[in-house]
């Protein structure tokens, strides 16, 4: 209780003027990294050890971090750098900036700013933690989920989103010793990456908004790809019904990547599949009746001989796009044809770019996808006491 205690105390401290501060992040999180590769780019570097060791970084060194049965081995180019069971990385300016890339497994090198912490996980791999100011990190999730050819207006809506989301999932890897994972799982972030100047402009000018409801409570800002031309309510796909997630007609979603799509099942898979979820067919059928099915509006379920079958089940299995779609049987296999790409919940990205397109604001664009919500700064809100609270 003590230990929880402390560690909103810190989140409390770090989030005051959540927009100046710093979020921790676990990267490489869904990997078992074992060995990593630290280079610093710009500027010079402290490292540190928990036995004491201190040593400063800079220019050509490159670092080998190794996980070695219990504890973690550093390696200079010609010199061990001691035995420990947790190191920090700290830059001696603010405008450094270093390369990570994991060596064991092989994986993507990423740059990045900040500061680096590195312990041992549980799971027998490195717990690799990013500290970063908070507004930095956001610019960099905006830039790995929409790209670098969006309107302004457009990023400065996602800015929002997903510094809500960031924030209404602060308290995520609690027990890991950082706020949120570098994947999907939290939201993806890939460090320093073109350091585009749009994004820039627009994370500074919604610096420390975020989105409430009614009760000025941070909302749940789900957002997919594409609708179809319809969003969906959040209890069609997640078991909650939230006031600010509701289905409505989305008329900016065609002419888009993602508006139309079209994928083939083997009507053997479909059978299966049929049998699989208890789906009772009678003896003798014509699959190009009994499958045949249409959605001209949003449908969560099919009927299939007089039985439910959710639609949900359907997109999991076969991995389509999303569960707006037709099926046309043709011999030995159904023809799918689907609109929009995503759960549908939410703010739809590419009807978000063609509203930005169309010159609307990012506060028109946010009113439109969220029902009933406000936007305001993050101090504003009942954040505090809720974490205060727990
Ligand atoms: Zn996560």
């Amino acid at each position: 209780m003590i230990q929880r205690l402390i560690f909103f105390g810190l989140i409390i401290f770090s989030f005051q003027y959540a927009s100046s501060q710093d979020i921790r992040i676990g990267l490489y999180h869904k990997f078992d990294v074992k060995t990593l590769v630290f280079k610093p780019l710009h500027g010079a570097y402290y490292l540190e050890n928990d036995q004491g060791y201190k040593e400063k970084i800079k220019g050509n060194d490159v670092i080998y971090i190794t996980l070695v049965g219990n504890q973690i081995s550093i390696w200079g180019i010609e010199k061990h750098m001691g035995l420990s069971h947790r190191i920090a990385i700290t830059p001696k300016r603010s405008n450094s900036m270093y390369s990570l890339e994991p060596a064991f497994p092989a994986l993507k090198k990423h740059r990045y700013e900040g500061h680096l912490e590195i312990s041992i996980h549980p799971e027998d791999k490195l717990t690799i933690i990013n500290q970063i100011a908070f507004e930095k990190y956001v610019a960099s999730v905006v830039e790995a989920e929409s790209g670098t050819r969006a309107r302004e207006e457009y990023y400065k809506s996602q800015s929002i989103i997903s510094r809500t989301y960031a924030l209404n999932h602060i308290d995520r890897h609690e027990n890991e010793n950082f706020n949120l994972c570098d994947d999907v799982h939290c939201q993806v972030y890939k460090g320093v990456q073109t350091e585009n100047k749009a994004i820039r402009t627009a994370v500074e000018a919604t610096k420390g908004l975020v989105i409430t409801d009614e009760n000025r409570q941070l909302i749940t800002a789900a957002f997919h790809s594409n609708s179809g031309g319809f969003t969906v309510n959040s209890e069609d796909v997640w078991s909650a019904a939230m006031p600010y997630l509701r289905g409505k007609k989305d008329p900016y979603w065609a002419d888009q990547h993602n508006s139309l799509w079209s994928d083939t099942i083997a009507l053997a898979d479909w059978v299966q599949f049929m049998d699989r979820i208890g789906i009772k067919l009678p003896e003798n059928y014509y699959p190009n009746v009994l499958f045949r099915f249409n959605q001209p509006t949003r449908q969560r379920n099919m009927t299939v001989a007089g039985q439910l079958v959710p639609l949900k089940h359907v997109r999991n299995e076969f991995k389509l796009k999303s569960t707006f779609f037709s099926i046309t049987p043709e011999k030995d296999k159904l023809i799918i044809k689907g609109r929009g790409y995503g759960h549908g919940v939410g703010l739809s990205q590419e009807g978000a770019m063609k509203m930005a397109r169309m010159g609307k604001t990012y506060e028109e664009i946010i009113d439109f996808y969220y029902y009933n919500v406000n936007l305001m700064n993050i101090d504003s809100t009942t954040y505090l006491t809720r974490l205060l609270s727990q």
